[in-house]
């Protein structure tokens, strides 16, 4: 794709953080963002001290942390407020001798006290494990035993799907909720929590000590505990101030559950580490309550995810009027390639740009960004941070020229790089077989300009007729069409061409599974894109088998259609 007929949405000098990006690059060194750290200069190391008591010792104490609401609470909380409740969660744990290096797993909905738990543990040096509320049993299970866990905060209602009996190393189960649904042998957060003090000493730890275990949400197979380490910090600082353009007084709102790394290393490490006002909404999706969050809390920046923004479109451009989106100044995605109809759209209703962002579970922070001071190229993911490099490079770890398909690669090391997979060296290998290389697993192309653009998982990519063709591009183009709301694209093996393209489409409200609207659909592809990328073939389906977390599976689409096992389905939508 040459710069002639590349799509660009140019940036506006609205933003606030103009910072150069050659420049950037040209001048970056990690050790200038260490030293933003306290532990800098005293050499005492921990993420929670650097995210919460910091800013309480100084004059943010009484600036707002977090802003918490769901249908039924509406609460907030100061740096200050944070750092004590914190210090009780990490008291309670230490009363039952839990300590440095043990893993304490979190499974319940979002609830502040899900946030103090959780820095709880960090500030004990333990190892948080934060497992989404809609887990089954046999999920919370391979996990809690896989890791070898020895608490678990939960809720009377989620500790029917944790089967301590199977569970030998799990020695405590904490619940959260009132005092007549809990009986012993579970202990009463809400009453430990109460008789602990507001002050404890923070375990001081190594940069390379553990901070959290993220079972990866498991779109290609198995769930794997990916390790990472307080170093991480260092990038999570860095990229929520030039990515995420994060400033004093903005009011941030991410919108991830903290199951998911998004919603941890953007969530809460990213925005904390920086000082600034966390929204944190429970509940359930509903576009009504999204906007009215970002109207009632004057929200400033955004982070969600391109299946939000696809239901947020879907939902029509009407319901956007209805609310008071002014606030806005800078919005971004991550999770799954974001088409470009999305981000036209995000751009005529609500006149910001969608900044895409590129990175994983292992990856810890953002790698690979559109940044606030950069044209976008809708479809593309933008190019690497200051201090990252990538390239695109083949099997035997040969750099491709720009425009060839490949391994996506990011040089070794990186502050947030994970450090190990739980239990699993051999998986670990897999990432780093090419000495000096971190493989993602992601096929992608650099244009010239050194943007990347994301093709497919490796394993996604389709061979039809001797061509490579990435599904993320034949379905940006479905989606484009009026009646299509989601797509899921996969190669069918075929004895002519290999393999043929497949199209599993979900429809929008008020139209009509038909013989001539594939037709239509079809010929809408083959004229917009390529006749060799048109699919062969369309199923309409209800819904789309998707990640808990939102990701299209296209593994599972593939199992259906060859009438092979599905594989692990634990992180599945209902
Ligand atoms: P598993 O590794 O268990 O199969 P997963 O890969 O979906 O699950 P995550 O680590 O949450 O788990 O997701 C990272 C992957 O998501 C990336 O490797 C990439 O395939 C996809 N992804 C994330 N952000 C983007 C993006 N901006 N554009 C395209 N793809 C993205
Ligand atoms: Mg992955």
């Amino acid at each position: 794709m040459g710069k002639d007929n590349v799509e660009i949405i140019a940036v506006e000098a609205t933003q606030a953080n103009m910072m150069d990006y050659e420049e950037a690059s040209r001048s970056f060194d990690w050790a200038d963002v260490e030293k933003r750290f306290s532990w800098h200069e005293t050499g005492k190391v921990n993420l929670a001290y650097e995210a919460i008591d910091r800013h309480a010792a100084s004059e943010r104490r009484d600036h707002i942390a977090l802003h918490y609401s769901d249908p039924v609470r509406s609460e907030s909380y100061t740096f200050e407020q944070l750092r004590q409740q914190s210090n009780r969660a990490a008291n309670m744990l230490r009363k039952l001798g839990i300590g440095k290096g043990d893993r304490v797993f979190i499974f319940m909905p979002r609830t502040p006290e899900l946030y103090f738990t959780l820095l709880g543990i960090i500030k004990i040096g333990a190892i948080a494990g934060p497992l989404f509320e809609a887990f089954m049993e046999t999920a919370v299970k391979d996990r809690l035993a896989d890791s070898g866990a020895v608490a678990i905060i939960t809720t009377p209602k989620l500790v029917e799907r944790v089967p301590s009996h199977e569970l030998p190393e799990l020695q405590h189960v904490i619940l959260v909720g009132d005092e007549q649904e809990i009986t012993a042998p579970y202990i009463h957060f809400a009453q430990e929590m109460q008789e602990a003090s507001t002050e404890a000493d923070i375990e001081w730890v190594d940069l390379d000590d553990g901070l959290i275990l993220h079972y990866t949400s498991g779109s290609t197979g198995k769930p794997k505990g990916v390790y990472h380490v307080h170093r991480a910090m260092i990038q999570q600082e860095y990229t929520g101030r030039i990515v995420l353009d994060l400033q004093e007084n903005d009011i941030y709102w991410c919108t991830a559950d903290p199951g998911w790394v998004t919603g941890t290393s953007y969530g809460i490490f990213a925005p904390w580490l920086n000082g600034v006002t966390n929204v944190v909404r429970g509940g359930r999706f509903s576009p009504q309550d999204w906007y009215e969050t970002i109207g009632r809390y004057q929200v400033t920046v955004w982070y969600s995810a391109p299946t939000a923004f696809r239901m947020l479109m879907g939902a029509g451009d009407e319901v956007v009027q209805q609310y008071d989106l002014s606030s806005l100044r800078h919005v971004l995605s991550v999770g799954e390639p974001l088409n470009p109809e999305v981000i036209r759209w995000g751009y005529r209703v609500y006149g910001q740009r969608i900044h895409d962002t590129w990175w994983m579970t292992e990856t810890g922070a953002q790698l690979i960004c559109n940044y606030p001071r950069m044209d976008i190229r809708p479809g593309s993911m933008g190019r690497p941070i200051p201090g990252v490099e990538a390239a695109i490079i083949d099997d035997a770890g040969n750099v491709l020229p720009p425009l060839r398909m490949g391994n996506l690669a990011i040089k070794t090391p990186w502050p947030s790089m994970m450090y190990k997979i739980w239990n699993n060296p051999a998986k670990f290998e897999e990432y780093t077989r090419i000495p000096g290389w971190y493989i993602s697993g992601d096929s992608a192309y650099m244009d010239e300009d050194g943007y990347f653009w994301f093709q497919g998982r490796i394993d996604d990519v389709i061979n039809t007729s001797g061509e490579r063709v990435g599904p993320f591009e034949v379905e940006s183009k479905l989606v484009e069409h009026p009646a299509v709301a989601e797509a899921g694209v996969i190669g069918k093996p075929d004895p002519v061409r290999g393999e043929v393209i497949k199209a599993f489409i979900s429809l929008r409200e008020g139209y009509t599974a038909t013989e001539e609207l594939k037709q239509e659909i079809t010929r809408f592809v083959k004229e917009g894109l390529s006749a060799h990328a048109a699919p062969r073939e369309i199923e309409f389906k209800d819904k789309l088998p998707k990640t808990r977390s939102g990701k299209i599976m296209r593994r599972v689409l593939k199992a259906w259609e060859l009438e092979l096992p599905t594989g692990d389905l634990s992180t599945i939508e209902d």
